[in-house]
């Protein structure tokens, strides 16, 4: 393909009534703020096409409500030779089968001829695109078109900085055998540090010429050389990460727009959810004291082992401490697997002390109840900002991807304790009890 290299300089989107295109990546974690910042494009009257695919379109609900101004592109899901590895009628990295997930990023690209298409036979096109990290590719996508790319990131600026790093000067492990071997980002302010194991999953796979690698690399390097960065985050709190960011990129396009949070009437209704079972859960908490209850959750993606469930109940048990325990449905490979099943001896164990819920909660409007005293999280960027935001202490279990950075953020700042580290250890029974007790 001979398309241009370099990235466009914007056309006056800061004037009302510019067209913007938005482009979601569809998994919770990404979608869900950067809905929320659409929702902030709306409200300064900017022109809004979303591009989503019919089995994404229920999530787009509140938005479109609210803003009936706003225009989606539904456009179908990719019928590409790869996307026949996929399971039908999946759009959404939440009900991905296990190990799929490259794959999917990979068939996403497929969008790229149908945007095409649309922005040519449109009467008034955008003027730029807001996209998502891992849409890389719609870097070329908006220099093909000529207009300016942003790029979206739902990650803090320290774990971006670190990506960024990786793709940028690929490093390499001495010895290929050891998992521990440390990798320094010198150049990253506090010059943090990991064991491989903890490196992005991706990179640390990587397989030169693979294309479901390459679309990552591709993309990474797309990002860097897009024309601006938007980022979930503020300067109150990654400073010097988003100082370092504009350094490594060799500008000042970048912007902190965080915390971003749904407005205060649509916390219930983010990411779908029955508004009975939130007033429930809301009068459940409304009986006890003030931050006497310990909200556990850990994100829209992570499924435990079995066993890792038993010592996560084994703990909230020992410890005597009301609990909110929200846990992804999950599938039935992920069960067949021994990931997923909540003991059933738990509820019985802990009666009213405890309230268990398979599936989604309002965590936005969980999370800012007096009821709440702390919060036992994977350490997702958004969970972290809407703990920060709410003021309740962490108990961290950084599992992979971003949280690694993200609960050494928190053990920086003095907001989070850690009691596990990643999503094959098992934690003891007795440290989740004793992390939750103090
Ligand atoms: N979330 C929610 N209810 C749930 C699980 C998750 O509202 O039961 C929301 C949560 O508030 C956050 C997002 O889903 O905004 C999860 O993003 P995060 O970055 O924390 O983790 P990820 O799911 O990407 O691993």
């Amino acid at each position: 393909m001979n398309r241009p290299l370099v990235s466009y300089p914007p056309m006056a989107i800061s004037e009302p009534g510019a067209h913007i295109l938005i482009i979601p990546y569809p998994a919770q974690g990404h979608m869900i703020p950067l809905l929320d910042l659409t929702h902030q494009l709306a409200l300064r009257n900017l022109i809004i096409t979303i591009v989503v695919t019919p089995n994404n379109l229920h999530y787009l609900n509140p938005l479109l409500i609210r803003h009936p101004s706003i225009q989606p592109l539904v456009l179908p899901f990719p019928a590409a030779a790869a996307a026949a590895a996929l399971p039908a009628g999946i759009e959404n990295i939440r009900d991905l089968p296990f190990g799929s997930s490259r794959l999917f990023t990979m068939v996403l690209a497929d969008l790229y001829d149908p945007i095409v298409n649309w922005f040519q036979n449109h009467p008034s096109p955008p003027v730029a695109v807001v996209s998502d990290i891992f849409l890389g590719w719609t870097n070329m996508l908006a220099n093909e078109l000529k207009i300016s790319r942003y790029v979206f990131s739902p990650s803090g600026a320290l774990a971006l900085s670190i990506v960024y790093n990786l793709w940028q000067y690929m490093p390499k492990r001495n010895d290929v055998t050891d998992k521990n071997e440390v990798i320094k980002f010198l150049e990253v302010p506090n010059s943090p540090s990991f064991p491989w194991w903890k490196i992005s999953p991706v990179f640390r796979n990587y397989v030169a010429g693979d294309p479901q690698y390459e679309v990552f690399k591709d993309s990474f390097q797309g990002n860097i050389s897009s024309w601006g960065l938007v980022i979930n985050s503020l300067s109150e709190l990654e400073l010097v990460y988003l100082d370092y960011l504009k350094e490594f990129l060799g500008h000042d396009r970048v912007w902190e727009v965080g915390p971003l949070l749904p407005p205060k009437e649509e916390q219930v209704k983010r990411g779908g959810l029955s508004e009975n079972l939130a007033a429930e859960m809301e009068s459940w908490l409304d009986q006890f004291e003030d931050s006497s209850v310990v909200y556990v959750c850990f994100g829209s993606q992570a499924v435990l082992r079995n066993k890792q469930m038993e010592m996560v109940a084994l703990g909230l048990e020992k410890s005597g401490i009301r609990f909110l325990w929200s846990y992804k449905d999950p599938t039935e490979e992920e069960l067949l697997e021994n990931y997923g099943t909540m003991p059933l001896w738990l509820k019985d164990r802990v009666e009213q002390r405890g309230y268990i819920v398979k599936g989604w909660v309002p965590q936005v409007s969980i999370l800012s109840h007096r009821g709440i005293g702390a919060f036992f999280t994977h350490c997702g960027w958004n969970s972290v900002l809407e703990s920060i935001t709410a003021g309740v202490p962490m108990l961290t279990w950084p599992m992979g991807a971003d949280q690694f950075a993200n609960a050494d953020l928190m053990d920086e700042l003095k907001v989070g304790t850690r009691v596990c580290e990643g999503d094959k250890m098992v934690p003891e029974s007795v440290g989740v009890e004793q992390g939750i007790t103090k």
